[in-house]
């Protein structure tokens, strides 16, 4: 098999709180995916978010991953430590005229978005008001001039490879309109002032860096995925091939919450379960 032929998959969790029965599903996937192919799996911690990632819960990631006796091969790679890459990212962008500075909170937002003279009061897509403002230092986030990217790029069809979606077995090409960017998404932030990027800025970066060519990953980010092809483009970066699964509920049928310590997999550990038994639960229709 040549170099550029080895299927190149990835986990890529935030410490954000501990792991659970979804993480693993997704993580073993993944792994199980990579091994079937010969391939290999790349860890990826993703810790851009000061506020909300802990030190426990990365050190947590890597006990339980082993725990499930899931290998991956090095370096690991730290969001944390790759802020000057999205910020060299940003300056690129930045010199194609593609972002600008905005200084809206959220209450701006929601005000401008309920402003009588529009229709679609629903819509919770930025109105643009700092498009053609000149901020210096007191803005609050970049944004991504959603027209003019598309622009740059009109002449590339914007598509991907799903091969998991919607637990279909069968692959499908999937293309991305560009009006639904505009209608669905509009002027995204591209990047967070006090983080310095955004998780799909540093995602889709990351991913060329790692080399990943298929992203196994829950369909609850299935919704974002077009905004990721679109950086690809822009960027010009390889879209990898995607797999989104179907997620993991509780016996209510709701989503897994990472806040949830009863449902993590350290507390099942600890309650006495073994990783045959984690597997057991997570390919049990019960939580499909
Ligand atoms: N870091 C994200 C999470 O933990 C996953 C991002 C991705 O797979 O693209 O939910």
């Amino acid at each position: 098999m040549k170099r550029k032929d080895v299927v190149i998959e990835r986990f890529a969790p935030s410490p954000t709180g501990y792991l659970h029965l979804g993480h693993a599903f997704s993580a073993l996937t993944a792994y199980n995916k990579a091994k079937k192919s010969l391939g290999i799996l790349k860890l990826r911690i993703e810790d851009i978010d000061n506020n909300r990632c802990k030190k426990k819960f990365e050190r947590q990631i890597f006990k339980d991953l082993h725990w499930l006796g899931i290998k991956w091969s090095e370096p690991v790679l730290k969001q944390s430590n790759r802020r000057h890459i999205y910020n060299k990212t940003l300056y690129d962008l930045k010199n194609k005229g593609l972002i600008y500075k905005c200084n809206c909170s959220r209450k701006d937002i929601k005000n401008a978005l309920s402003a009588p003279h529009r229709s679609d009061r629903r819509t919770t897509v930025y109105p643009g008001t700092c498009l053609n403002k000149h901020l210096n230092d007191d803005f609050v986030s970049l944004r991504l001039n959603m027209r003019k990217a598309l622009q740059t790029i009109s002449s590339r069809r914007l598509e991907f490879i799903e091969t998991g979606y919607n637990n279909k077995k069968s692959v499908f090409q999937r293309r991305v309109d560009p009006e639904e960017l505009l209608t669905n998404f509009g002027d995204i932030v591209i990047a967070r002032k006090d983080i310095g990027t955004s998780y799909n800025l540093a995602v889709v970066v990351d991913d060329a860096m790692q080399g990943i060519t298929h992203v196994t990953r829950g369909e609850d980010l299935f919704e974002i995925t077009p905004i990721q092809i679109l950086l690809q483009n822009l960027l010009d970066i390889q879209t990898p091939i995607y797999h989104h699964h179907k997620l993991i509920l509780d016996s209510f049928g709701n989503r897994l919450a990472k806040r949830s310590y009863s449902e993590s997999l350290l507390s099942l550990r600890e309650k006495g379960m073994d990783q045959i038994q984690i597997f057991e639960l997570i390919s049990s229709d019960k939580f499909f």
